[in-house]
């Protein structure tokens, strides 16, 4: 069966022959499961670390099950693990296979609440980490025996540079380290890093899965090399999510090809002509040929995605900037992306990088909702009138 389909049927409920079925699989929202016997429960906890068993609320429901299930088959991976947000997600990838006297490297394009992750909580707890240039040029001189990971994100957040997955996974694995790569715009559709070498692959499903900005998810999935790790640092750790949070972001991943594919067409739409305005210094885009990452992403990932950042002339200040946001009449002003609708967001780049080198002029990052291009082209040129002032 080809994946879309797999997406429609997975994690539904089975035809059992007695009688009708939903279509959805049900909400099972738990915290005691109740047994028939002492036998069956102490039969259950003999089982329940080496099989995936409906327990307690804490070791997942069905319904996460469900979706833990169809995860998996999206990142083309052996299991997946399921966190109440994307940040939580990396934080649980991070704290499941590093401990104190380790290092880590992290690309210089990551998002960035994860230098926070490091700043304010890892490195406390001796976990040492550095941030390489997302080109992969200085990794080799930054490699230590200590070295336990290194983190990808491809991509890079808001200054979009494509990474060589593959090329990483040969570094990490030579130096005996894991690969780990946060596969947020991808969203285990357009690419599936474990398909490259990589050992975990994390998403922020509040983006493309969930699709309609009304619910928090992180998910990691990795290899069956680490799954038995990656498990038990999950349940240790108690990062459970809502029964009802599950079924939404099932709702969600059923329709994720065609939103994908969507969302991709009206970005390259938008990024060809703002590529042709003269306010535009610069259209950050992978998917558009002439993009500094445009082989990598033709040789690597299958779909476009709807986020893209535009960085204006040096020459235009920031108020002008602020004042063509404010203009905006279809694109709302807000954080996060991946619903079906538009999104503005000036992008302050000073502190995401450790490279001093950062690109000049004001970045605008857009999220290309499902609107029709047209209107979304028409509601830029009538805001850009605002940068002339
Ligand atoms: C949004 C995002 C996250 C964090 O996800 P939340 O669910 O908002 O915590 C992580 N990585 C990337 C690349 C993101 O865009």
């Amino acid at each position: 069966m080809k994946r879309s389909t797999r997406l429609i049927h997975l994690g539904r409920p089975p035809r059992t022959g007695h009688g009708p079925r939903t279509v959805n699989h049900p909400v099972v929202r738990a915290s005691t499961v109740l047994f028939d016997s002492t036998a069956q429960m102490a039969d259950a906890r003999r089982r329940r670390d080496t099989e995936r068993l409906f327990t307690y609320g804490v070791r997942g429901t069905p319904t996460a099950f469900a979706l833990e299930d169809v995860i998996a088959d999206l990142e083309g991976g052996f299991g997946a693990k399921l966190y109440p947000s994307g940040q939580a997600a990396v934080a649980g990838a991070m704290l499941a296979f590093l401990k104190p006297g380790d290092h880590v490297l992290v690309t210089d394009s990551v998002y960035q609440p994860v230098r926070r992750l490091f700043a304010r909580h890892l490195e406390a707890r001796g976990i040492q980490v550095d941030y390489y240039r997302p080109d992969g040029s200085d990794i080799l001189d930054l490699i230590r025996p200590e070295t336990r990971l290194i983190h990808a994100e491809s991509p890079g957040s808001f200054t979009m540079e494509m990474q060589d997955i593959r090329a990483l996974a040969d570094i990490a694995h030579d130096a005996g380290a894991l690969l780990s790569v946060d596969n947020t715009w991808a969203s285990g559709w357009a690419f599936q890093p474990l398909a490259h070498g990589a050992d975990l692959s994390i998403l922020a499903a509040t983006k493309y899965v969930c699709g309609h900005s009304d619910v928090m998810m992180g998910t990691v999935t990795t290899t069956e090399a680490h799954y038995q790790t990656l498990h038990d640092s999950w349940l240790t750790l108690g990062t459970v999510v809502s029964a009802d949070d599950c079924a939404l972001a099932l709702r969600g991943v059923r329709t994720l090809p065609i939103r994908f594919d969507a969302h991709g067409r009206h970005a390259m739409a938008v990024a060809n002509h703002l590529a042709a305005r003269p306010e535009i210094a610069a259209v950050l885009y992978p998917p558009r040929e002439g993009d500094a990452g445009h082989a990598l992403f033709t040789r690597d990932f299958t779909a476009a995605a709807g986020l893209m950042t535009v960085a204006f002339q040096a020459d235009i200040p920031r108020a002008r900037v602020e004042a063509m946001v404010d203009a905006l009449e279809l694109f709302g002003i807000g954080a996060s992306w991946g619903g079906f609708e538009s999104l503005a967001l000036i992008c302050d780049l000073s502190n995401r990088r450790a490279d001093a080198d950062i690109r000049p002029g004001i970045h605008l990052r857009l999220h290309i909702g499902l609107e029709d291009p047209d209107d979304l082209i028409a509601d830029l040129d009538a805001a850009m009138l605002a940068l002339g002032g």
